[in-house]
């Protein structure tokens, strides 16, 4: 039988943690629990879940600072912010801090579990960077090449990392080059859900930030270009 999914949540309030966990198991994920920014940045690095859960407002650490935290020290868990109403600049920091998703408050909670659904990979998400040498990985365009096998980029022999979300949209365009996708296809193919409200800002921030890390020159990229009106597309 298949390992259950662990599902990390790091929230202070109680009533949340409670719905966020019932629903979760019910859903068949294991839950582990966090109520403050320190306890959750130790049981992300400790426990290894397949995905966290974090609100900003915390007790002693804020969520994006164990978002950043935890990508600074090389993790790429999946990571969907609980954001409050309203808080547009709250979105677009924690993506820009390499969140791979966030969630308004208040949510619903059919549309959370499917966002958990859609953010956790299937295949191995901890493969260590040892083990893929890059001459293992296919050229896709210039000096860039994958690994589809340990979901690792490199460009020439240094790997660069990204996260979940970013390696998705990086192979899913490359895999389909030179073609065309708008915001709500990209939605659709690489977050697995259909668009709403202002979703597409996620997707320019992820571009944004796949571009800084893949691009000699990111505001010149060569790898992922913009068709003014129409949308993204992997140059070859
Ligand atoms: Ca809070």
């Amino acid at each position: 039988m298949e390992q259950k999914k662990k599902v990390l949540i790091v929230e202070d309030e109680k009533n949340i943690v409670d719905i966020l966990r019932f629903n979760l198991q019910r859903s068949g994920y294991d839950t582990i629990e966090a109520y403050d920014g320190e306890d959750g940045l130790n049981r992300a690095m400790l426990e290894n879940p397949d995905l966290i859960l974090l609100d900003v407002m915390l007790p002693k650490m804020i969520g994006f600072d164990v978002c950043k935290a935890l990508r600074e020290m090389g993790n790429n868990v999946p990571v969907i912010i609980l954001t409050a109403r309203e808080e547009e600049t709250d979105k677009v920091l924690g993506l820009e801090i390499g969140a791979d998703d966030y969630i308004t408050k208040p949510f619903s909670m059919r549309e959370l579990i499917a966002r958990v659904g859609a953010n956790i990979r299937r295949t191995g998400m901890n493969t260590p960077a040892a083990a893929a040498p890059a001459s293992s990985a296919m050229p896709v365009a210039g000096d860039l090449s994958i690994n589809t096998e340990s979901h690792q980029v490199f460009r020439g022999s240094k790997a660069i990392d990204l996260t979940a979300r970013e390696y998705e949209l990086l192979t899913f365009l490359a895999s389909h080059p030179n073609r065309v996708y708008n915001r709500n296809e990209l939605m659709e193919q690489v977050w697995n859900y259909i668009y709403v409200g202002d979703d597409a800002r996620t997707v320019d921030v992820t571009i944004r930030r796949l571009r800084e890390k893949i691009e000699i020159d990111p505001s010149n990229p060569v790898y992922i270009l913009t068709r003014r009106g129409a949308g993204y597309y992997f140059a070859v």
